[in-house]
């Protein structure tokens, strides 16, 4: 299994690694990487990965069957030998806005109430869709406000491990229905936002920034309606 640097420190920008091996769609897999992988809405890193003699441009990061994180270069690129050393390097422009958008959707989970059926990040922001009853639709301009609220009170986001069993006996913990928490390890990270997790706190392997006011402000763009009770709530960068 890769060893997710990532899930320690997420501001590692790069890391050494060896190849353990390229599968026969040319993914490339490391024995440790800083790279994240497709999961939970939150898309795969991209990046290069270098060798002596040799770069590949990563397209994207996904995990296979077993659960390696498998790096995917981007049409056309070479492969470097297995066994050999390699430097793994973040486009963290990328990255870090990913992170911004991510722990922006947790202050979005934290500010409404209501079962999260799904969610996912893009380029200029995020949304989350929510099990919200008939009457209970939040003011768009008052969620705004709330959520610029948390962002400039630069609130710390901290880390607690605790074990499956742990995780088992606290599913009110768990926000999304649709994600199941990272558990089969033998633990669960469990995400903190303010002192002792006031502000939220939820199992989450995503990457996080290490405070909310790496934000920025922030605006609720658009509350639709997507079905009897799902309501999607899209918030970008202002
Ligand atoms: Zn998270």
């Amino acid at each position: 299994m890769t060893i997710l640097l990532f899930r320690e420190d997420a501001d590692l920008k790069s890391c050494a690694a060896t190849v353990e091996a390229v599968n026969e769609r040319g993914g490339i897999v490391l024995d440790g990487t800083v790279f994240y992988a497709t999961a939970g809405g939150q898309p795969g890193d991209k990046g290069k990965i270098v060798w002596d003699g040799g770069e590949a441009l990563i397209a994207t990061t996904v995990y296979d069957e077993a659960k390696n994180v498998v790096h995917v270069p981007a049409e056309g690129q070479p492969a470097p030998p297995v066994g050999s050393k390699v430097e793994a390097v973040l486009d963290w422009d990328n990255r870090y806005r990913n992170m911004r958008v991510h722990t922006l959707m947790h202050l979005l989970c934290a500010s409404v109430p209501f079962p999260v059926t799904g969610g996912a990040i893009g380029e200029d922001g995020g949304r989350i869709d929510f099990d919200i009853p008939e009457g209970q639709i939040p003011d768009k301009a008052v969620l705004t406000a709330t959520l610029n609220r948390l962002v400039s009170e630069d609130h710390p986001v901290t880390f607690r491990w605790i074990t499956d069993e742990e995780m088992a006996e606290n599913q009110h913990l768990i926000r999304t229905m649709s994600v199941k928490p990272p558990m089969g390890t033998g633990r669960v990270r469990l995400v903190m936002i303010g002192e002792d997790g006031k502000v939220d706190l939820q199992p989450c392997g995503g990457t996080h920034l290490r405070s909310t006011g790496a934000i920025g402000p922030v605006a609720v763009s658009k509350i639709e309606n997507k079905g009897k009770i799902n309501r999607r709530i899209r918030v970008v960068f202002a």
